[in-house]
């Protein structure tokens, strides 16, 4: 299906709503029936019907079609936060005793749902180098039952070969799950590589204006019918209707959005490497990443993440680098208008914190909407406060 047809028609059946071309948002928690048998009848299959907003709404159902389609997935689901919808799909594929295999340095609330929470459960897990396809396949035993992969990483954006992984998957019985929260469904579609389930935080690129905390798992019918009865009706970690409204705005500028973060980002990075207080720029289309070939294979764009390593002395240094900076905000997450930068030294000596694995002299940035000439300037001025 073209594009343009899922972020402005796909879903939106205007007849059935006063023909508003922008669709209501239903803010309603139960759905009345005028007769028993039209109630049985749809009690058979919850997911398709509306009966109560934990298990469908209609402007929920909007996104979830457009969502799924835009994966190339039959079905999708959405939670009220990406973190639910990462958990919700490996914890719906796992049980006591199960083993599960994890890229190492995942998204922080992953490691902790691997680390603190699966353990309790009795399910164990390896962490392996995602770049290693022999490490994934060493990893394997009989009780494995899930392979989660990040890809690319959020801070320093390895990449797994997700053509490769699926069949190393598909050959071991395993579900192959994917976070896809870096490229967005427009830049890489992992479920059309053969990975089950693609999972994102709607916070990101899909509602893109920093306004609404979501998330979405999309698949097959059949393993998002599992997820939803179980997990998503159990645990109830659902999206309201009135932000799946938001995120429904937010989707109609997805991709001008995309192109517009990822152009400026390669501009951004392309000077940014020519600068002698930069050591290195981590990006994955970068020509000197370690894994261009295979990044360029399976992703048609970056969006607007990178990462940049400095040549500072101390983390005095890198503080007057960061607090130099005007034009971007420091913040944690990514995906909306706004640049933002996210300094690995603000994560040390945080008390009650362990000190993370990352250098003290790397910073995450992320491009969003403003004039990268504009960005660039404010960069020039901070790189000055380095010795
Ligand atoms: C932000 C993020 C998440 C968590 O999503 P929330 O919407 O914040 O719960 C998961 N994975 C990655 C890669 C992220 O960047």
């Amino acid at each position: 299906m073209h594009l343009s047809e899922i972020l402005n028609h796909l879903g939106e059946d205007r007849q059935s709503y006063f023909n508003a071309v922008s669709p209501p948002i239903i803010q309603s928690s139960n759905f009345a029936f005028p007769t028993v048998s039209e109630f049985r009848n749809a009690l058979e299959n919850e997911l398709d019907n509306t009966i109560y907003t934990r298990g469908n709404n209609p402007t929920v159902a909007i996104l979830r079609k457009k969502i799924a389609a835009l994966e190339n997935a039959e079905d999708a689901l959405l939670f009220g936060s990406g973190s639910a919808a990462v958990a919700a799909a490996v914890i719906g594929n796992l049980e006591a005793g199960d083993h599960l295999i994890c890229v190492q340095s995942p998204y922080s609330w992953t490691h902790k749902l691997v680390t603190k929470f699966l353990v309790r459960f009795g399910i164990t897990h390896t962490f392996v180098d995602g770049t290693s396809l022999e490490a994934i396949q060493q990893a394997i035993t009989p009780k494995t039952k899930v392979l989660l992969l990040e890809s690319p990483n959020s801070m320093t954006f390895q990449i797994q070969d997700l053509e490769a992984c699926a069949k190393i998957a598909k050959a071991n019985d395993l579900i192959s799950i994917i976070d896809n929260s870096y490229c967005s469904p427009l830049f890489q579609k992992p479920i059309d590589f053969g990975i089950d389930l693609s999972v994102h935080s709607v916070t990101k690129y899909l509602n893109g204006h920093s306004d609404v905390v979501a998330g979405a798992i999309c698949g097959n019918k059949v393993l998002i019918k599992k997820i939803f009865e179980s997990e998503l009706m159990t645990l109830g970690g659902i999206l309201s209707p009135s932000d799946a409204g938001l995120i429904l705005r937010g989707l109609r500028t997805l991709e001008l959005r995309m192109a517009r973060s990822s152009e400026s980002c390669a501009t951004v990075t392309r000077w940014l490497s020519a600068q002698p207080g930069v050591e290195r720029v981590w990006y994955p289309f970068a020509e000197d990443f370690g894994q261009l070939a295979l990044a360029k294979k399976q992703m048609s764009g970056t969006g607007g993440l990178f990462s940049i390593s400095l040549r500072a002395k101390s983390i005095l240094e890198m503080e007057k680098f960061c607090d130099g900076l005007t034009r971007f905000l420091l913040a944690a997450s990514w995906g909306g208008h706004e640049s933002l930068f996210l300094p690995i030294c603000g994560l040390y000596d945080v008390k009650g914190r362990d000190n993370p694995s990352l250098p003290w002299n790397l910073v995450r940035f992320y491009i969003g909407l403003e004039d990268p000439k504009w960005l660039i300037e404010d960069l020039r001025n901070a790189l000055k406060e380095l010795g």
